[in-house]
């Protein structure tokens, strides 16, 4: 056994211990007649608090740098990041970052390649290598974050204890152990291993289909608002996990927000229609690639290989027309006296929005049928 492959007994006890406890304890809990709707509204709202905590702040903010916050939000974080006992941002970035840059291989901290479970909780019960701090510099130059820490273990359980303390002050004890600690923990860690094991299992592959990063709706339910992983994976700089804005992605809503409450800014996203040309760039190479291998017939092979070339061709110029386009209508916009032939414009610009969204969708459809005749040969 290689050295970070050693039990950490410090996280196995604190596991067994509260996961037992919550096991004996919910029978007699809900038979003793202790139940307060209080204590059980506070343990969600702490549930979400923790969730913020580590989406917007450990994930996005710290690990990615996916914008930047106002100090009083960064020390809110770091304050969140103490209430699940998970480590401290610099840790948990540290490793976050080795996960993005080793995905799936052995030197990713929570490879599904290795188990299921492994990638679930396993590496959480195991010794990890130390964090290195001058592998996170932009991290670590931020006194808060070392101030963390170097006081991580304490402020968490101090925290917790505050917290259990004074809301047992209002609901007693029982509830307050029960709702304020043992439940809302349970339910947070495990949505928060969802996001390494399911989210690396089940779902569709759009944009890095070399990668087992997954995009799936209901897992954004499941994996606290991070179910679109493997578009995450793909542009991990972009302050979105769902692109479009129908997609449940409340951590994008929230740092939205702080930046209109000027506590955040420069946040950094992609340009969907750039992020689409590429991901049609990529479809086509693997779409040549199993041609060549795949289809022995030279003059099918062609006719195929030109077809989807058309399509491609037409998406990029379509998307560059309606950048210009797009130019052209600002400029108009600017000048007061141009209202009408902005307005005109604008309708332009739509038309074209219209006919790429038709487009993507033909690229998509033709490339699940090709996938589903030939099986994509993936780089
Ligand atoms: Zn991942
Ligand atoms: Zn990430």
């Amino acid at each position: 056994m290689t050295p970070h492959k050693k039990l950490d007994w410090g996280s196995v006890l604190f596991m067994s211990i509260y996961h037992g406890l919550l096991v004996v304890l919910t029978p007699f809990y809900f038979l003793s007649g202790s139940f307060d709707w209080r204590a059980l509204v506070i343990g969600i709202c702490l549930y979400i608090l923790a969730g913020l905590g580590i989406t917007a702040g450990y994930h996005r903010f710290f690990a990615h740098k996916t914008y930047q916050a106002h100090p009083v939000i960064e020390i809110f974080y770091l304050l969140l990041g103490c209430l699940w006992f998970a480590g401290s941002a610099a840790t948990w970035s540290y490793d976050h970052r080795i996960h993005h840059a080793k995905t799936d291989t052995d030197e990713d901290p929570y490879s599904i390649k290795k188990w299921f479970f492994y990638a679930h909780m396993g590496w959480f019960l195991l010794q990890r290598p130390a964090m290195d701090p001058t592998k996170i510099p932009d991290i670590w130059a931020s006194k808060w974050v070392r101030f963390q820490h170097n006081h991580y273990r304490f402020i968490a359980l101090n925290l917790n204890l505050i917290i259990v303390f004074s809301v047992a002050m209002m609901t007693g004890w029982f509830s307050s152990f029960y709702f304020c600690f043992l439940a809302w923990m349970f339910v947070f860690h495990h949505s928060m291993f969802f996001i390494n094991s399911l989210a690396h299992t089940w779902g569709s592959k759009t944009y890095a289909k070399e990668l087992t990063a997954v995009d799936n709706f209901i897992l954004a339910f499941l994996t606290f608002w991070e179910g679109y992983h493997n578009y995450h994976h793909a542009f991990p700089n972009d302050y979105r996990n769902g692109i479009s804005w129908y997609h449940f992605d409340p951590t994008k809503w929230l740092i939205w927000t702080l930046e209109k409450l000027h506590l955040a800014k420069n946040l950094r996203s992609k340009d969907g229609l750039i992020v689409r040309a590429n991901l049609i760039q990529k479809d086509l190479k693997m779409v040549i690639e199993t041609l060549k291998q795949k289809l022995p017939d030279i003059q099918a092979r062609e006719k195929i290989q030109a077809w989807f070339e058309r399509i491609a061709q037409d998406f990029e110029q379509k998307v560059d027309e309606l950048h210009r386009q797009l130019h052209i209508y600002r400029e108009l916009l600017a000048d007061k006296k141009s209202e009408a032939l902005a307005r005109l414009k604008k309708g332009e610009c739509l038309s074209i929005q219209k006919e790429l969204q038709k487009s993507w969708k033909l690229w998509k459809e033709m490339v699940d049928r090709f996938d589903h005749q030939y099986v994509l040969i993936e780089h």
